[in-house]
């Protein structure tokens, strides 16, 4: 097959997502493509920068609880605490434009946008439930 059939099919075949008999046809090819190899390797280390991005796990500051209780009962007005995301938004855009080519591609869009809706989505579900409501 040529590059151009095979390379909508890379990122599914480095995430490990297709079905068995189309993996083996991408395989084949990977394996006897210099391009398809190169590819595929981008594709990697752009899927394991994301999750190692999304699963990155930070420890609050020491004393921020105790910060917000003497906050909380000094104030009787509502406040609204920013979520704090795990993650440095810095080590998304340096991921991001380190592969912009292979970010370039469509399949790579796909790739890059459900990591970073993940990555997104774990920061807001983490925020929410390791901050107390302010009253
Ligand atoms: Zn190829």
């Amino acid at each position: 097959m040529r590059c151009d059939q095979i390379r909508p099919y890379l990122p599914g075949f480095v995430g490990g997502d297709l079905r068995p008999d189309t993996g083996d046809v991408v395989a084949a090819h990977v394996a006897t493509c210099v391009s398809c190899t190169a590819e595929s390797a981008s594709l990697e280390r752009v899927r394991t920068g994301l999750a190692v991005v999304a699963a990155r796990e930070v420890e609050p500051p020491a004393g921020l609880l105790e910060g917000i209780l003497e906050r909380t009962s000094e104030h009787t007005h509502r406040r609204v605490l920013a979520p704090v995301l795990p993650f440095a938004v810095d080590d998304v855009v340096r991921l991001v434009s380190d592969h912009k080519d292979t970010i370039a591609s469509a399949a790579g869009v796909a790739v890059v946008a459900a990591g970073a809706a993940y990555a997104l989505w774990r920061a807001v579900r983490g925020a929410r439930s390791a901050q107390p409501a302010t009253s």
